[in-house]
Protein backbone atom coordinates (compact mmCIF):
# COMPACT_ATOMS: atom_id res chain seq x y z
CA UNK A 1 0.00 0.00 0.00
CA UNK A 2 1.03 2.89 -0.71
CA UNK A 3 0.98 5.53 2.03
CA UNK A 4 2.48 8.73 0.63
CA UNK A 5 0.75 11.46 -1.22
CA UNK A 6 3.07 11.89 -4.60
CA UNK A 7 4.83 15.34 -3.20
CA UNK A 8 5.79 13.19 -0.16
CA UNK A 9 7.25 10.36 -2.16
CA UNK A 10 8.58 13.07 -5.08
CA UNK A 11 10.83 14.32 -1.76
CA UNK A 12 11.90 10.87 -0.77
CA UNK A 13 12.72 10.10 -3.78
CA UNK A 14 15.10 13.64 -4.20
CA UNK A 15 16.53 12.33 -0.75
CA UNK A 16 17.35 8.67 -1.97
CA UNK A 17 19.09 10.52 -5.20
CA UNK A 18 20.91 13.40 -3.58
CA UNK A 19 22.72 10.93 -0.82
CA UNK A 20 24.95 7.67 -2.38
CA UNK A 21 23.99 7.86 -6.20
CA UNK A 22 26.04 5.81 -8.50
CA UNK A 23 28.46 8.08 -9.60
CA UNK A 24 28.99 9.01 -6.40
CA UNK A 25 29.97 5.96 -4.80
CA UNK A 26 32.40 5.48 -7.48
CA UNK A 27 34.39 8.40 -7.24
CA UNK A 28 34.70 7.83 -3.47
CA UNK A 29 35.43 4.10 -3.67
CA UNK A 30 38.04 5.29 -6.43
CA UNK A 31 39.33 8.16 -3.84
CA UNK A 32 39.20 5.37 -1.46
CA UNK A 33 41.39 3.09 -3.37
CA UNK A 34 44.06 5.40 -4.19
CA UNK A 35 44.46 6.49 -0.64
CA UNK A 36 43.46 10.08 -0.07
CA UNK A 37 40.71 10.51 2.93
CA UNK A 38 37.67 13.21 2.47
CA UNK A 39 34.51 14.04 4.48
CA UNK A 40 31.35 14.09 2.40
CA UNK A 41 28.32 15.90 2.12
CA UNK A 42 29.47 18.94 4.09
CA UNK A 43 26.67 20.88 4.72
CA UNK A 44 28.14 24.16 6.15
CA UNK A 45 29.99 25.21 2.84
CA UNK A 46 28.08 26.44 0.01
CA UNK A 47 26.33 23.68 -2.03
CA UNK A 48 26.54 20.94 0.81
CA UNK A 49 29.75 19.85 -1.62
CA UNK A 50 29.79 15.96 -2.09
CA UNK A 51 34.00 15.43 -0.87
CA UNK A 52 36.11 17.99 1.08
CA UNK A 53 39.56 17.87 1.38
CA UNK A 54 40.18 19.70 4.19
CA UNK A 55 44.07 20.04 4.82
CA UNK A 56 44.16 20.40 1.00
CA UNK A 57 41.52 22.96 0.69
CA UNK A 58 39.78 20.76 -2.32
CA UNK A 59 36.47 20.12 -3.40
CA UNK A 60 35.18 17.71 -5.43
CA UNK A 61 31.62 18.01 -7.17
CA UNK A 62 30.13 14.75 -8.21
CA UNK A 63 27.27 16.13 -10.73
CA UNK A 64 24.69 14.10 -12.64
CA UNK A 65 24.02 14.52 -16.16
CA UNK A 66 20.93 15.06 -15.71
CA UNK A 67 20.06 17.18 -13.05
CA UNK A 68 22.98 19.70 -13.49
CA UNK A 69 22.55 20.34 -17.52
CA UNK A 70 25.87 18.90 -18.80
CA UNK A 71 26.50 18.67 -22.64
CA UNK A 72 26.10 15.23 -23.28
CA UNK A 73 24.03 12.77 -24.44
CA UNK A 74 22.50 12.54 -20.30
CA UNK A 75 22.32 16.12 -19.71
CA UNK A 76 19.46 15.85 -22.97
CA UNK A 77 16.21 17.94 -21.30
CA UNK A 78 12.58 16.11 -21.71
CA UNK A 79 10.82 16.96 -24.59
CA UNK A 80 7.36 17.23 -22.98
CA UNK A 81 6.93 20.13 -20.07
CA UNK A 82 9.80 21.88 -21.57
CA UNK A 83 9.49 25.47 -20.68
CA UNK A 84 8.80 23.85 -16.91
CA UNK A 85 12.84 21.79 -17.18
CA UNK A 86 14.50 24.93 -18.77
CA UNK A 87 13.58 27.23 -15.75
CA UNK A 88 14.25 24.19 -12.99
CA UNK A 89 17.74 23.35 -15.05
CA UNK A 90 18.60 26.33 -15.51
CA UNK A 91 17.99 27.17 -11.54
CA UNK A 92 20.62 24.30 -11.25
CA UNK A 93 23.00 25.56 -13.27
CA UNK A 94 23.05 28.90 -12.02
CA UNK A 95 23.67 27.32 -8.60
CA UNK A 96 26.03 25.44 -9.46
CA UNK A 97 28.01 28.69 -10.71
CA UNK A 98 27.45 30.78 -7.77
CA UNK A 99 28.27 27.64 -5.39
CA UNK A 100 31.93 27.38 -7.17
CA UNK A 101 32.58 31.17 -7.24
CA UNK A 102 31.39 31.51 -3.48
CA UNK A 103 34.14 28.51 -2.57
CA UNK A 104 36.58 29.92 -5.10
CA UNK A 105 37.07 33.51 -3.53
CA UNK A 106 37.42 31.65 0.37
CA UNK A 107 40.56 30.00 -1.51
CA UNK A 108 39.34 26.54 -1.86
CA UNK A 109 40.04 24.83 -5.33
CA UNK A 110 37.28 23.04 -6.99
CA UNK A 111 37.04 19.92 -9.50
CA UNK A 112 33.61 19.20 -10.78
CA UNK A 113 33.53 15.38 -12.24
CA UNK A 114 30.11 14.86 -14.58
CA UNK A 115 28.37 11.44 -13.91
CA UNK A 116 29.51 10.32 -17.51
CA UNK A 117 33.21 10.82 -16.62
CA UNK A 118 32.90 8.12 -13.78
CA UNK A 119 32.37 5.15 -16.42
CA UNK A 120 35.68 4.84 -17.61
CA UNK A 121 37.11 4.27 -14.00
CA UNK A 122 41.09 4.44 -15.00
CA UNK A 123 40.52 7.54 -16.64
CA UNK A 124 38.57 9.07 -13.43
CA UNK A 125 41.46 7.56 -11.38
CA UNK A 126 44.10 9.78 -13.49
CA UNK A 127 41.95 12.42 -13.19
CA UNK A 128 41.59 12.32 -9.79
CA UNK A 129 44.85 11.71 -8.91
CA UNK A 130 45.87 15.20 -11.60
CA UNK A 131 43.78 16.97 -9.01
CA UNK A 132 44.61 15.81 -5.72
CA UNK A 133 48.10 15.41 -5.98
CA UNK A 134 50.45 14.08 -3.25
ZN1 LIG B 1 27.59 14.10 -18.93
Amino acid sequence: MDTFSKAERSRIMSLVRSTGTGPEMKVRDAIRLLGYRCRVHVRNLAGTPDLVFTKQRKIIFVHGCFWHAHHCQGGRKPKANAAYWNAKLARNVARDKRDVRKLRTFGWRVLVIWECQTKDVDRLGVRLLRFLGK
